[in-house]
C-alpha cells in the first residue's frame, strides 16, 4: 500500500483503537483532545498486545494528564527561536522544523506541546523565513532538518528545501531527523533516497526504541538510505516500561548495527509535560551504559545524554571509571579490575 494511503488509514480516536483490541476506551478522548494520537496501520500491526513496549509508545494514557512535574517547553526552544520553527542553540548548528506531523505521535514526544496540533503552523512563509535566517547566519555549518517528521512532506517539497539549504555556501552538512524508517518504512521509496542523495553530505538520524521495531520493512528502508550513501544514526530514548533494561538495549543496538544504523545518542527522557511517567532514574541509564561499554562492540555504544532543562544543551553522562587521579591515574576497567596509568605532570 502507498505510504500516503497508510497514513490516511491511521487510527486517531481511542474508540477505533479499542475496537481493534476489544477494550473499553474509557475517557482517553480527554487525552487526545490535547495530545493528538495517530497510529498508522503498519505500526499498529507491530503492537502484539495492550501494554507492550510499542503500545506504550503510541497509545495515549490518562497519566499524560496527571503530570504535575514537567514543563511545556523544557528545552526552552521557543525562546531560542530567532524565527518560528528554527531553534538556534549551539553557535555552529541550527534545528529547522519543516513539518508539523508524524507517522505516529509518540506519547513521550519532546515537542508534545505542539507537534500535530494547531500550535505548530508550518507554511511556505515560515520555511522561507528559516531559509533566510540560515543564509544570513554564517556561523551555522550544520542544519538539522526535523519537525514533526520532515520526511512526511512530499518529494518535491523536500527537494526544494534541501536544494535551498545546500545552496548556502557556509553550510557544510545537512542532517535529517526522522522516525519514518521505524514508524512508516514504506515512506522510504527509491525516489526518496535518490532525492536526498542529490544533496550530500546528508546524514540521517532515525529513532528506534525497541527490538520489535526492527522488521524486514525497516531493514529495507535503512538499506535503501545506506545504499544512497547516507550515514545513519539512531537517537534512542530511554523509556520506562519500554526499554529500561540492559538486555533490551543491547539487543536493539546490535540489531541497529546490522541495518547499518550507528547508535548515536541514548537520551534520558526530557522533562516534557505529559511524559513524566516515562522517566527513569539517571542511575538506570548509567547501569545500561556500564553493561554496554567494553562488553559489546564499541560500535554499539551510544552516548547517554541528558538535554538540560532550560536550553543548556546535551550533557553526556558516563559511569565513573576513575578511582583516583593524581600523579597516577587509578581506574577500573569494564570488568571492575583496577588499572593504573602514569599521569605525566607537565
Ligand atoms: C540536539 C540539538 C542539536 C544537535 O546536537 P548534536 O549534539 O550536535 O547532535 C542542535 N540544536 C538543537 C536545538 C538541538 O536540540
Amino acid at each position: 500500500m502507498h505510504w500516503q494511503t497508510l497514513l490516511q488509514k491511521s487510527i486517531t480516536q481511542p474508540a477505533q483503537l479499542f475496537a481493534h483490541f476489544g477494550l473499553d476506551p474509557g475517557d482517553l478522548y480527554r487525552v487526545t483532545e490535547i495530545y493528538p494520537m495517530r497510529i498508522n496501520p503498519y505500526y499498529l500491526s507491530l503492537i502484539k498486545q495492550p501494554g507492550d513496549p510499542l503500545w506504550r509508545q503510541a497509545v495515549p494514557d490518562s497519566l499524560e494528564l496527571d503530570d504535575t512535574v514537567c514543563m511545556e517547553d523544557p528545552l526552552n526552544e521557543e525562546d531560542l527561536s530567532p524565527v518560528a520553527n528554527l531553534v538556534h542553540k549551539y553557535p555552529d548548528r541550527a534545528l529547522f522544523l519543516i513539518h508539523n506531523q508524524c507517522a505516529v505521535y509518540c506519547r513521550f514526544c519532546t515537542r508534545k506541546r505542539k507537534v500535530g496540533t494547531k500550535d505548530m503552523p508550518v507554511s511556505l512563509k515560515t520555511i522561507n523565513a528559516g531559509l533566510k535566517y540560515l543564509q544570513q547566519t554564517p556561523e551555522i555549518k550544520d542544519v538539522l532538518v526535523s519537525g514533526g517528521d520532515p520526511l512526511l512532506i512530499d518529494d518535491s517539497s523536500l527537494d526544494f528545501i534541501l536544494s535551498r539549504i545546500r545552496a548556502i555556501r557556509h553550510i557544510d552538512i545537512i542532517r535529517i531527523g526522522t522516525r519514518v524508517p521505524c514508524t512508516l518504512p514504506m515512506r522510504v521509496t527509491k525516489k526518496l533516497a535518490a532525492t536526498i542523495k542529490r544533496y550530500h553530505p546528508v546524514y540521517i538520524n532515525t529513532h528506534f526504541n525497541h527490538p520489535n521495531e526492527i522488521t524486514p520493512e525497516a531493514a529495507t528502508a535503512c538499506n535503501r538510505l545506506a545504499d544512497a550513501g547516507i550515514p545513519l544514526g539512531s537517537q534512542t530514548v530511554l523509556l520506562k516500561g519500554v526499554n529500561d533494561d540492559p538486555e533490551i538495549i543491547k539487543r536493539l543496538m546490535y540489531k541497529l548495527l546490522r541495518l547499518r544504523v550507528k547508535p548515536y545518542y541514548l537520551f534520558q527522557t526530557d522533562m516534557t509535560k505529559g511524559t513524566n511517567h516515562f522517566r527513569t532514574p539517571i542511575a538506570k541509564g548509567l547501569e545500561i551504559m556500564q553493561s554496554l561499554i567494553g562488553h559489546v562492540s564499541g560500535m554499539a555504544v551510544p552516548t547517554f545524554a541528558v538535554d538540560a532543562p532550560g536550553g543548556g544543551g546535551k550533557i553526556p553522562l558516563l559511569p565513573n571509571y576513575i578511582e583516583k587521579m593524581g600523579s597516577q591515574l587509578v581506574f577500573q576497567n569494564y570488568c571492575g579490575m583496577t588499572c593504573t596509568y602514569d599521569n605525566p605532570c607537565h
